[in-house]
C-alpha cells in the first residue's frame, strides 16, 4: 500500500497514516510534482523549511527500518507507475484544503479507481474534520459560513487521537528513492529553521508552559513576541493540530491557573478553531480561491494596482506599524497576527487594492503555505468573506500603533531608520508640532496617502456599491 506524504510531514498523531496502517505494510512516498514545486519555490524560507522537514521525516522512517521514496514528476502518473511497480493495490493520502490540489486529488482518486485500485483520502490537517462539524448542521454537506456558530459547535466535539502508532508496519523492501529535495533545487539555500516534529513539540510545550497564559495580550501586542509561532509547523504538518488542541485543553484543566490565564488559553483554542473554520470553508467552497465568498462583493471594483503599491510591498508606506510588519515578514518569513490585519487592511482600503494582490505578494515571503487560511483571512479583512460585519473594518494604522505599540518597540525593531527617533507612532508629518524633532532629515518616507481621506473615499465607494446591490436584489425579489 502506498502512502503519499504532502503537507503532513510527521509520523505521530497522523490520521491518514493511521488509516493507511489498517491496509497493510506502508510504502511511504513523496511526489514532487509541478504544483508542489511551484508552491515551495515561491518563498525561499518555505523551500528551506520544507526540505528540512522532509529530511527529518526520512530520518524518522529510517529509524523504523524503511525510507521515504521520493519521485519527481506528475502526481497521477507517478503514483500509478509506483503502484504498478510495487504491486500496491491501495493509495492513501491526507486531504488538501487548497482548491487546486483538491481538484488534482479528485482526478487522482478517479484515475486510481479506473485502474481498479483503492484510493483512500483521509482528513488529517484539521483538528476536527470538515464533515464532522457539517454533519451537525441542518444543511449538512455545506459546512459553516459564519465563524461564531462554527466555533460553538467545534468546542463541543471530541478531538480524535492517533498518537503512538506502534502498530504501523512499514515495508522494508522499498524501491530506490530519488535524492531528497534540497533547497537549492528551489532557488533557496540551506537554513536551520527547526523544521522537525521534535522542535515543534518543544515549541508547543514551552508555549503552553509559559507564554500561552498571556496569549490574550501577546496576540495583540506585536513587540511582545509570544504567540505560539506554530503556523509553519501546522502548515507543513510537523505537528498535528489535534495534538495542539488536546494539549491546550489539558492545560486549561490545570486547577491552579488564574481566571485570566484560563481566558488566555481559551482564546488560543479559539484561534485553533478559526484555523479549522477556514479549512472547512475552502473544503466546501473551493471557488473562494478565485472569488469572494460574499456574492454581492464578487464584482466590487477593487483596483489591481496603485501608485503606492510598490511602497506597500517594500515596507515604505510611511506608516511605521504597516512598514514594520512587512519588514518583519521579509526578515523572518512570519508576521505578527495583529500587524497582518493592519497591513492587509491598509492595502485593501487605504490603497483600494484587490486582496488577491496582497495574498500573492505575501505568499512570496511566508514560510507557511496555507491557501485556505490566507484566502479566508484576506477575504475577511477585505470585507468580502466570512466576516458578517455590516461594514468593512478599516484599521487606522496610527491609532492601532498607539494602542498596541505605544512605545514603538516593535517599529524600532524592524525599521532601523526609526531606531533612534523619539516618537515613531505617528507617521511623518502626522503631528505638525512634533514633526521636526521626531524624524528630521532621515530616509524614512512621508505617508503615501492621507489615511482619513482614503478611508472616507473607500467607504463612499462601498456604500454606493452596496446600495446598487440592495436595489438589484429588491428588483429581483419584487420584479
Ligand atoms: C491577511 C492575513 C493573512 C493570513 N494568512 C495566514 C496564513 O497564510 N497562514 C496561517 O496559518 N495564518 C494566516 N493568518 C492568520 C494568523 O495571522 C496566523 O495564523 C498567525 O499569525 C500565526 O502565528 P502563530 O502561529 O504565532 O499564531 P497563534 O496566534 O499562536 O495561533 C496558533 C495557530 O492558530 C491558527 N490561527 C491563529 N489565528 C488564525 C486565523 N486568523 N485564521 C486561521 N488560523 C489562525 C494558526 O494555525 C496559528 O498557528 C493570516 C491573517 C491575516 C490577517
Amino acid at each position: 500500500m502506498l502512502f503519499r506524504f504532502f503537507r503532513d510531514l510527521r509520523l505521530d498523531d497522523h490520521a491518514s497514516l493511521a488509516a493507511a496502517a489498517e491496509h497493510g505494510e506502508i510504502l511511504p512516498v513523496l511526489v514532487l510534482d509541478e504544483a508542489l514545486r511551484e508552491h515551495i519555490s515561491r518563498s525561499p524560507r518555505r523551500a528551506a523549511f520544507y526540505c528540512e522537514a522532509v529530511a527529518a521525516l526520512d530520518e524518522a522512517l529510517r529509524a523504523r527500518g524503511t525510507q521515504l521514496i521520493v519521485r519527481r514528476g506528475p502526481l497521477v502518473t507517478t503514483l500509478l507507475a509506483l503502484a504498478k511497480d510495487t504491486g500496491s493495490s491501495t493509495v492513501v493520502w491526507g486531504a488538501s484544503y487548497d482548491a487546486r490540489a483538491m481538484e488534482v486529488e479528485r482526478d487522482l482518486q478517479s484515475r486510481l479507481e479506473e485502474r481498479g485500485l483503492r484510493a483512500l483520502l483521509v482528513h488529517d490537517s484539521s483538528a476536527i474534520p470538515p464533515e464532522e462539524t457539517a454533519m451537525e448542521k441542518s444543511s449538512a454537506g455545506e459546512g459553516y459560513r459564519a465563524l461564531v456558530p462554527y466555533v460553538e459547535k467545534w468546542r463541543a466535539l471530541e478531538v480524535g487521537s492517533f498518537e503512538a502508532p506502534l502498530f504501523m508496519r512499514f515495508a522494508s523492501d522499498a524501491p530506490l528513492s530519488e535524492p531528497l529535495p534540497a533547497p537549492e533545487e528551489f532557488g533557496s539555500s540551506q537554513m536551520q529553521l527547526g523544521a522537525t516534529p521534535e522542535k515543534a513539540s518543544q515549541q508547543l510545550a514551552h508555549f503552553l508552559g509559559v507564554d500561552a497564559l498571556q496569549y490574550s495580550v501577546a496576540a495583540n501586542v506585536p513587540a511582545d513576541d509570544r504567540t505560539s509561532h506554530l503556523s509553519a509547523h501546522l502548515s507543513m504538518g510537523t505537528i498535528a493540530a489535534r495534538t495542539v488542541v488536546r494539549e491546550t485543553k489539558r492545560r486549561i484543566d490545570d486547577p491552579f491557573l488564574l481566571t485570566e490565564e484560563k481566558a488566555s488559553l481559551k482564546r488560543y483554542l479559539r484561534a485553533l478553531a478559526q484555523r479549522d473554520f477556514f479549512l472547512q470553508l475552502m473544503w466546501f467552497n473551493p471557488h473562494i480561491a478565485k472569488e469572494p465568498l460574499q456574492e454581492k462583493m464578487r464584482t466590487f471594483p477593487f483596483a489591481k494596482s496603485h501608485p503606492a503599491l510598490d511602497a506597500w510591498k517594500a515596507g515604505r508606506t510611511g506608516f511605521p506599524i504597516v512598514d514594520a510588519g512587512i519588514r518583519q515578514l521579509h526578515a523572518t518569513g512570519w508576521m505578527h497576527p495583529r500587524v497582518r490585519s493592519i497591513a492587509a487592511s491598509f492595502l485593501c482600503f487605504d490603497l483600494g487594492v484587490d486582496w488577491k494582490v496582497g495574498l500573492a505578494e505575501w505568499d512570496r515571503h511566508f514560510i507557511e503555505d496555507d491557501p485556505a487560511l490566507s484566502t479566508g483571512n484576506w477575504q475577511w479583512i477585505a470585507g468580502v468573506g466570512a466576516d458578517l460585519a455590516a461594514y468593512p473594518r478599516i484599521y487606522n494604522p496610527t491609532k492601532q500603533a498607539r494602542r498596541f505599540d505605544a512605545q514603538g518597540i516593535y517599529v524600532r525593531r524592524y525599521i532601523p531608520e526609526l531606531a533612534n527617533r523619539f516618537n515613531v507612532v505617528q507617521p511623518r508629518g502626522g503631528h505638525a508640532a512634533l514633526e521636526l524633532p521626531l524624524f528630521g532629515a532621515d530616509t524614512y518616507p512621508e505617508p503615501v496617502v492621507d489615511h482619513e481621506k482614503a478611508a472616507r473615499d473607500f467607504l463612499a465607494r462601498y456604500n454606493s456599491w452596496t446600495a446598487i446591490d440592495r436595489g438589484a436584489s429588491a428588483r429581483q425579489s419584487n420584479p
